[in-house]
């Protein structure tokens, strides 16, 4: 495949999701230059990846290590570590992510708070929140969330905890994702209002939800920054 079909393609589908998110925030009432939107990079072939960094500079990874492979191959993209992280990867993970979107315990998180102070790189953080309770889901439940907040908002000291992440249950249909896209943003909301919140300066600005099936609803429901893969390289393989 010849690399300027490549770009084209890329250059068509980044446009096609550009005018999507730019139409969600019209009918929320947000400024489209208020939403990151992070390329899903995690089943892209190296030569796409390359052609994708001359139209776009925010990357998402699933795992550590292709991450750590890949990140300084790219030193100007800014890489996002997006899927499970084990403690004992964790230093990679704060090597290499500008944000990492996965954070699913408080032992997770203390072990961030320790290498991150080692290695002085703080990389911004979100915790993820399994909402629709499924099982095969990872991320805080949202009592285990609630009830262990003044310990979180206490870490938050050395840790730079900008908002919350979660993903719908997979559906064909994206209003089915909506209920709970709504629901992060409320536990958003009932966090920042618990005392701890305050007393650390912890305001959750950021929403990390929307995927390509359902990020026009994450949007409209206050999605600050979706992760989008597959539909950026539609037409492509
Ligand atoms: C793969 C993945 C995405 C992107 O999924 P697409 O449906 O390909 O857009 C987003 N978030 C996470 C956590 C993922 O693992």
């Amino acid at each position: 495949m010849s690399g300027s079909f490549l770009v084209e393609t890329l250059s068509t589908n980044l446009a096609t999701v550009h005018s999507q998110i730019a139409a969600a925030c019209s009918r929320s009432g947000r400024s489209p230059d208020a939403i990151r939107l992070v390329a899903v990079t995690k089943y892209a072939e190296w030569p796409w990846v390359q052609a994708l960094a001359s139209l776009h500079s925010i990357f998402g990874e699933n795992r550590p290590q292709q991450l750590a492979e890949r990140a300084p191959r790219l030193p100007d993209v800014q890489w996002h570590l997006i899927g499970q992280l084990q403690r004992n990867k964790a230093r990679l993970a704060v090597q290499h992510a500008a944000m990492i979107h996965s954070i699913d315990s408080l032992k997770l998180l203390s072990r961030l708070a320790d290498v991150a102070s080692e290695m002085q790189r703080f990389p911004e953080l979100l915790l993820q929140v399994n909402v629709s309770g499924e099982e095969s889901k990872s991320g805080f439940a949202v009592d285990e969330l609630v009830e262990a907040w003044p310990r979180i908002a206490a870490l938050s000291r050395t840790l730079n905890i900008v908002g919350l992440m979660t993903m719908a249950p997979a559906s064909e249909d994206p209003e089915a994702a909506r209920p709970t896209f709504r629901h992060l943003a409320e536990l958003r909301d009932r966090l920042t209002r618990m005392p701890p919140s305050a007393d650390y300066g912890l305001t959750l600005p950021e929403l990390s939800m929307g995927m390509s099936g359902d990020y026009v609803v994450a949007l409209e429901e206050g999605a600050t920054i979706v992760r989008i893969g597959s539909r950026l390289f539609e037409g492509i393989v």
